[in-house]
């Protein structure tokens, strides 16, 4: 869905990047498409040379500016094959999708530990921006690497793992792309595995109530709830050994195509002409849902169809925040009947070491805030921010937000530590650009601090 348009690897002429969500536009001066790691390097030294920056980009699902450049844009597509399989130490080409992974795992029996609500990403990008999916006991996928390979900013390629370079290896798992290109990644992956899924809505009240227990003693929890509503659509997932009996494809299909896509687009577009109708449609979206299931070997079950278009931004804040912040959320759409057609999604995952990580050193909750394609978000992230800020909430990297570096360092132990390791491996700022100045520092600003 993402649309590069350029006249070939290798050209100069200018060409025309767009995100998924269709909002952020980057004019690169070139496009390259390396096949194996040298052809990255090559293309590394050659932009450096000629004194330009260089940003990677993956699938394009950030909402963010993070991937824009006016510099050169390595797009490592071609890189997606699984190098080698050691026990379960799976080798794959950074620009892998989790989308091929997940087949290639099974294969040989394995799957990869938790994922997220889509497959589309690049495994390289969903490791800068710490994407997660939700379940208590599991971390992000960051957490499950063990090694990279690193092209830097002079073509040199640094070869981390948790043994050798652990600082290293600990900065690098979420990078924002600002460290080199992740030519390779090692993730520790679990024997292969199947998912039975039931979404079920239930008054919020009960859920808030019984959070606790819901999180805990369930494999994966999370729930949706819409503004001017009290129903939560819950989403419990349990792991098995047992062979699954696949849920028929016409019945997924009928219900995330038809009910979650197409009727949901249809109810949007009415809210989005006529935003005063929005709690009205939100009610019948609310009124419309009802108890499924889906069971199926766990790559299959993760990954949902988003077809309908919007934009987003998330927040983690330590788990024991999430019923009081989600209560301000609401109440703040409400008080100031923002138009808000897209629920607000509440995830669960355990704390990490990445230095980076949205998760680090804490139990986390994400909330996510959406907004539909074509309507206003900024005074409702804005003040979604506001809200998230009150609970320590770090945002997502790969979604929306405004915060600067000198707002988000205190909000990491490791910022220093990160910075160090950036100053280290990209000196002269090579792999940075105008979103990653902003959320991370200037160059001078990482040397003399
Ligand atoms: C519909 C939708 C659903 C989503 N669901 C979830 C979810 O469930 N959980 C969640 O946490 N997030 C979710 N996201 C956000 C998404 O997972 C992240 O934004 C992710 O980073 C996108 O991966 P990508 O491959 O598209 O990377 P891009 O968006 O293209 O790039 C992201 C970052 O990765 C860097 N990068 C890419 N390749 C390399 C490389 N080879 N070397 C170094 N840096 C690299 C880029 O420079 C950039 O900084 C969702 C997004 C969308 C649009």
């Amino acid at each position: 869905m993402t649309a590069i348009r350029t006249a070939g690897r290798t050209t100069a002429r200018t060409a025309t990047w767009t995100n998924w969500a269709g909002d952020r536009t980057s004019h690169p001066t070139s496009v390259v498409r390396p096949r194996d790691e040298e052809e990255v390097v090559r293309a590394v030294r050659t932009a450096t040379e000629r004194g330009l920056t260089v940003r990677a980009v993956g699938s394009g699902h950030s909402f963010s500016d993070l991937v824009c450049t006016d510099g050169v844009m390595i797009d490592l597509s071609h890189m997606n094959r699984v190098l080698s399989v050691d026990e379960h130490h799976v080798t794959l080409q950074a620009g892998i999708t989790l989308r091929e992974l997940g087949p290639r795992n099974a294969e040989y029996g394995l799957s990869l530990e938790n994922q997220g609500d889509i497959d589309a990403q690049t495994m390289a990008g969903a490791l800068a921006t710490a994407t997660h999916g939700t379940g208590r006991a599991f971390g992000n996928l960051s957490s499950r690497v063990v090694g990279m390979r690193l092209v830097t900013a002079d073509g040199t390629v640094r070869q981390l793992d948790r043994t050798t370079t652990p600082e290293l290896l600990r900065a690098a798992r979420v990078s924002l792309g600002a460290l080199g290109i992740v030519t390779e990644v090692t993730v520790a992956c679990v024997p292969a595995f199947a998912l039975r899924r039931v979404d079920r809505p239930r008054p919020l009240d009960d859920v808030l109530a019984e959070l606790d227990q819901l999180v805990d003693t369930h494999d994966h929890f999370e729930f949706f709830i819409w503004p001017y509503t009290r129903t939560a659509m819950t989403r419990t997932s349990t792991r098995t050994d047992d062979t699954p009996s696949p849920t028929p494809l016409w019945k997924r299909r009928l219900r995330e195509e038809f009910t979650e896509n197409t009727v949901l687009g249809a109810l949007c577009r009415v809210g989005r002409r006529f935003p005063s109708l929005v709690p009205t449609v939100n009610a019948t979206v609310a009124r419309s849902m009802s108890e499924s299931r889906v069971e199926d070997v766990a790559h299959r079950v993760y990954a949902t169809t988003r077809k309908v278009k919007f934009t987003e931004s998330e927040y983690a804040i330590p788990r024991r925040h999430c019923a009081e912040a989600l209560t301000a959320c609401l109440d703040l759409v409400e008080r100031r009947h923002l138009a808000i057609l897209f629920p607000f999604e509440v995830r669960f995952t355990a704390s990490d070491d990445a230095y980076l990580s949205t998760a680090e050193g804490r139990e986390t909750c994400y909330i996510a805030a959406h907004q539909y394609q074509g309507m206003d978000a900024d005074p409702f992230f804005r003040a979604f921010e506001d809200v998230m800020a009150t609970y320590g909430g770090r945002p997502h990297w790969g979604k929306r937000h405004t915060r600067t570096a000198s707002d988000l360092r205190p909000l990491y132990p490791h910022w220093d530590d990160f910075a160090e390791r950036r100053t280290e491996l990209d000196p002269t700022g090579t792999f940075g650009n105008a979103h990653t100045r902003r959320v991370l520092g200037t160059h001078d600003e990482v040397v003399t601090r």
